[in-house]
């Protein structure tokens, strides 16, 4: 038997292997797993909560790799002792993964206190470790549930935690997130959307809408961005800026974006030829190197040619793998598709990033284009980026223009494209068709 003391009194570590992490010389996971369960029963009869935590170091990988493993091995080291001399003698840390560890606080009662506390451990793992000669710097996110009835056990209270985690890393580094049932029900509601969408795509249900891009001086069309949409019979219209990441974190993104392109460039073959279909890939795509070689695929059996296709992606596509993207993104300049950068101006913008890549279109992001007429700092930013792509030899797009005043004040600072509901909102391809014979129609009347 292990040399389990009482709940509520130190953890003393003891000698028992299968609950010992040997790096550190903490309890591991079994050990952390049975003080809960512990717990658990003691609270039988009486009704106190009580918080546990995951905590998981953000970044650590990089630092074993840069300082080696053996230096690495020292952080974590440090890392426990200090999480360690922490805990007050209620409380107990263990080390449940390589660079994750865990805690039960018995007299922690309330979410505030569990996210006071967390916050306090994030504090102390933030000041500088000692490697050898030089120092590294460790950021930690922590998520934590509460017990509160005795129909919780351990396995629920601890995936709840991880619940947490999942959103406090998503979130950014060095966040707390106490589990809520709001949660619970966030995540049931994505279950759902994610399982509909699977037999939406492999039924080819998905369908991509069309939204005109014009010349802005002239207001005569030019190309059209794909964009889609899905009703599903249960859950109504869902928008893709809810179901696009739902696809991308479950994996279904690769499979949905090749049904849109597929159907896409099968319409836009109908099209005249002189306008572009422009298709949005998502960040995960370009981390993937079938990517490339599965647009071309589906380029060829359509029949449409490539030199009207334009691939919208955004920065944060760019930053996960850098050389992944940059290797995808020259395949398909090399057939003559064009690239244009989404959303600029929102997010990670960097301006390092026109330097390494090159972009043949810019698109400025609505948020910019919905302020310019009211706030002097969108419009000057809105020149800056017009004259720095005129150096930079790129096409611009102007988003979400909705008023006409918004167009005139785009066309006097020289912005060529421009999209918005002013011009056309996204429909479907037969009402798309509609669109290009009426303004075709008034082009020949106009000569
Ligand atoms: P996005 O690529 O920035 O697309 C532009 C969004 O702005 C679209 O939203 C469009 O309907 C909306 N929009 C256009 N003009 C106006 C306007 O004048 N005012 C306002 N308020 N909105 C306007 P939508 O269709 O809901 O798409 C949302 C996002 O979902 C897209 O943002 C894109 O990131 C993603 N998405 C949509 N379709 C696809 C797709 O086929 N593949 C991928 N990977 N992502 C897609
Ligand atoms: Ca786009
Ligand atoms: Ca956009």
């Amino acid at each position: 038997m292990p040399n389990l003391s009482g709940t509520g009194q130190i953890a003393s570590e003891g000698t028992d292997l299968a609950f010992t992490d040997p790096l550190t010389g903490l309890g591991n996971l079994r050990r952390f797993f049975d003080k809960v369960d512990r717990l658990i029963v003691d609270r039988a009869e009486d009704p106190a909560p009580f918080a546990v935590g995951i905590l998981d170091l953000d970044g650590f990988k990089p630092i074993n790799d840069l300082f080696g493993r053996r230096a690495g091995d020292n952080i974590l080291l440090q890392v426990a002792m200090r999480l360690k001399a922490s805990m007050d003698h209620h409380s107990t840390v263990a080390r449940v993964g390589a660079d994750e560890f865990a805690f039960l606080y018995p007299m922690v009662f309330s979410e505030d206190a569990a996210h006071q506390r967390a916050l306090m451990l994030i504090e102390i793992l933030s000041a500088p470790y000692d490697v050898g000669d030089r120092t590294a710097r460790l950021s930690a996110s922590v998520g934590c549930s509460l017990f509160y009835s005795g129909e919780e056990n351990t396995e629920t209270l601890v995936s709840k935690a991880e619940t947490a985690l999942y959103h406090a890393k998503r979130s950014g580094r060095g966040k707390v997130v106490v589990y809520t049932r709001e949660m619970e029900e966030a995540a049931k509601r994505m279950t759902r959307i994610e399982q509909a969408l699977r037999r939406a795509v492999a039924a080819g249900e998905v369908e991509p809408h069309f939204q005109p891009i014009v010349d802005l001086k002239s207001r005569q069309v030019i190309g059209f961005e794909a964009l889609a949409r899905w009703t599903d019979p249960d859950l109504g219209p869902v928008s893709p800026a809810v179901f696009i990441p739902i696809a991308e974190e479950r994996g279904i993104i690769g499979p949905l974006s090749q049904l849109l392109l597929s159907k896409a460039t099968q319409t836009a073959r109908n099209w005249p030829d002189e306008l572009f279909l422009s298709f949005n890939l998502s960040p995960s795509q370009l981390v993937d190197q079938n990517t490339g070689q599965q647009i071309l695929a589906i380029l060829e059996r359509t029949g449409f040619d490539p030199r009207r296709l334009e691939i919208e992606i955004t920065e944060t596509g760019l930053m996960s793998d850098p050389q992944s993207a940059e290797k995808i993104v020259n395949d398909l300049r090399g057939v003559g598709i064009r690239v244009a950068l989404d959303d600029f101006g929102t997010g990670q913008s960097s301006l390092g990033r026109l330097r390494e890549f090159h972009f043949d279109k810019l698109k400025i992001d609505r948020a910019f284009v919905s302020s310019i007429l009211e706030d002097r700092p969108s419009e000057h930013i809105i020149r800056a980026i017009l004259a720095m792509c005129e150096g930079l030899g790129m096409d611009v797009v102007a988003e979400g223009i909705e008023e006409e005043a918004q167009a005139a004040r785009l066309v006097q600072f020289g912005c060529g494209g421009g999209q918005g509901y002013l011009f056309g909102r996204p429909s479907d391809a037969d009402a798309t068709m509609g669109y290009l014979r009426d303004a075709y129609r008034a082009m020949a009347m106009a000569d």
